[in-house]
């Protein structure tokens, strides 16, 4: 099958969380599975700064919008290592900035425009690049539209009315909102401007337009599209969803264990380890993990890490609780890797200026710190209000790192509690817990440096989830199946 992915990231493009790492990597594995997947984004500056060649396809149009008729030009390159195509749209003043969606905790003011610029243009580069496209993969708010222009303006127009859509929502609470008026940007007819479709609360809202226009609809774990279905995390959405439940599912993600696989991994080398070769490499690189961030090299203590966008969703205000109370109390590290609120920016900056010899915080965005920081650890934190899939436990698992999360969406699909139970089968692979608070966050971290002092139980919980299989198979299997279902339901 002919599939295009629209996204705005694609690693090692584009990234600034899992949408960028499921765009990068699904397109791979379904290409082994005999598609032939192409990728579509915005030519954001990043993409130049990933060091890979792009070249010109030679293509170049204008799109209309509103009232004024906005070009660009083609680019094309490929995923490493792949035959799996790229493309680029190309508009300096849309997208070459320092980020991707916004500066300083707010959001690019014309973000509106971009993206219905984005969304026109790749239906465009289909038609001019003749790429025979049978599926578009809509991934996000950013793509949000492209289902409700096939529906709308493009419905009567070859090559577009043979082309059936499944929209992926990768995080509900970021929907593209933006006042009424930005209708008119779209060129879709005002009778669409209501409750039924693109109207939300008086504003245009992209992932509404998406969620009503799309043959199917999925999101990237199944509880995740159970939870969605109800308030909170609904976000206002679920009379929507409700009325699509029948095209609504939940595949998990996979993990490309090209790049999270300790035994290969080029930012841990000489040290790389595997489940069978587990305490001298994981050891060296907790060493290694200590010295990077100036916290005294010990490998009896505890070293708990954290990766990850400074939102409220991923419970850095939990995280930042726990650690003032526990910092003056018990023996254990902190590793925090991440960047966004501003307001954890401060907080976590006081905690780590308090505490050097046990806190050690780096407010940026680095990969390779990263993978680093996922092999040096004893423990990974996910306290997430909500998580729709999370890939940082995956890699957790993989590196030997113990997960503790909120049992919240993928979170509760892929970590298995440490209880009696789960103990006897030999299954356990974390600590989860229930409730939103510091208390339920401390109990499960309490729970953990039990087990952690307690050698032969640490190394078997280590090692069960180190021999999970998160890899993609399973889960393009389950998307090439919805692909087939969306297919068939759209003709
Ligand atoms: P989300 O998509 O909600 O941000 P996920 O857990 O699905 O969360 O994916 C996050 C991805 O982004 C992981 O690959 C993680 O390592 C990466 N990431 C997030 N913040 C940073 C950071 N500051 N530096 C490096 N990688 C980061």
């Amino acid at each position: 099958m002919n599939i295009l992915f629209a996204t705005s990231e694609a690693a090692p493009f584009s990234k600034t969380g899992g949408l960028g790492d499921v765009c990068g990597s699904l397109p791979r594995e379904l290409y082994t599975l005999g598609h032939r997947p192409a990728v579509i984004l915005p030519a954001f500056r990043q993409v130049y700064q990933a060091g890979l060649p792009i070249e010109s396809t030679g293509i170049s149009f204008e799109i209309p919008i509103g009232q004024k008729r906005v070009g660009c030009q083609i680019l094309e390159s490929h995923l490493p290592d792949s035959a799996v195509p790229v493309y680029f749209i190309e508009n300096h003043d849309y997208y070459d900035r320092p980020q991707f969606y916004g500066e300083n905790g707010e959001e690019y003011r014309d973000n509106c425009e971009r993206f219905v610029f984005y969304s026109r243009a790749v239906l465009e580069a289909i038609r001019q690049l003749e790429l025979g496209t049978e599926l578009i993969h809509c991934n996000d708010w950013c793509a949000g539209l492209i289902p409700a222009y096939l529906k709308t303006l493009y419905a009567e127009e070859a090559p577009f009315d043979q082309i059936a859509s499944l929209y992926t929502i990768h995080n509900l609470a970021y929907q593209g909102s933006f006042w009424h008026w930005d209708m008119a940007l779209t060129g879709i007819d005002w009778k669409y401007f209501n409750w039924r479709y693109m109207e939300f609360f008086g504003n245009l809202n992209f992932m509404k337009s998406a969620i009503v226009f799309a043959d199917t609809i999925n999101t990237v774990s199944p509880t995740y599209a159970q939870e969605i279905l109800h308030p909170p995390l609904s976000c206002g959405l679920e009379g929507a969803l409700e009325h699509r439940r029948n095209d609504l599912f939940g595949i998990i993600n996979g993990v490309d264990y090209a790049e999270w696989n300790p035994a290969i991994d080029p930012y841990l080398a000489p040290n790389n380890y595997d489940a069978e070769r587990l305490s001298i490499g994981k050891t060296a690189c907790k060493e290694a993990l200590q010295r990077e961030m100036n916290l005294p090299v010990n490998s009896g203590i505890p070293l708990v890490a954290a990766v990850g966008r400074l939102a409220d969703q991923k419970g850095f205000d939990l995280i930042s609780r726990v650690m003032e109370q526990w910092a003056t109390e018990k023996e254990v590290q902190w590793v925090i890797l991440g960047t966004g609120d501003p307001k954890y920016h401060q907080v976590l900056g006081k905690l780590a200026a308090e505490h050097p010899d046990k806190i050690a915080v780096r407010l940026e965005f680095s990969n390779e710190l990263a993978h680093r920081i996922e092999a040096g650890a004893d423990m990974f934190l996910m306290p997430s209000q909500y998580e729709p899939c999370g890939l940082n436990q995956l890699y957790s698992l993989k590196y030997g790192t113990v997960p503790i999360v909120r049992a919240t969406g993928g979170l509760a699909d892929t970590v298995v509690d440490v209880n009696a139970e789960s103990l006897a089968e030999g299954t356990a692979t974390g600590f989860s817990f229930n409730e939103y608070t510091t208390l339920a966050l401390s109990e499960a971290l309490n729970r953990a440096c039990s087990m952690f002092a307690d050698k032969p139980s640490w190394h078997k919980l280590i090692q069960t989830g180190m021999r999970q299989d998160w890899s993609w198979s399973n889960s393009a299997r389950e998307y090439s199946n919805l692909y087939k279902r969306t297919l068939a339901q759209a003709r």
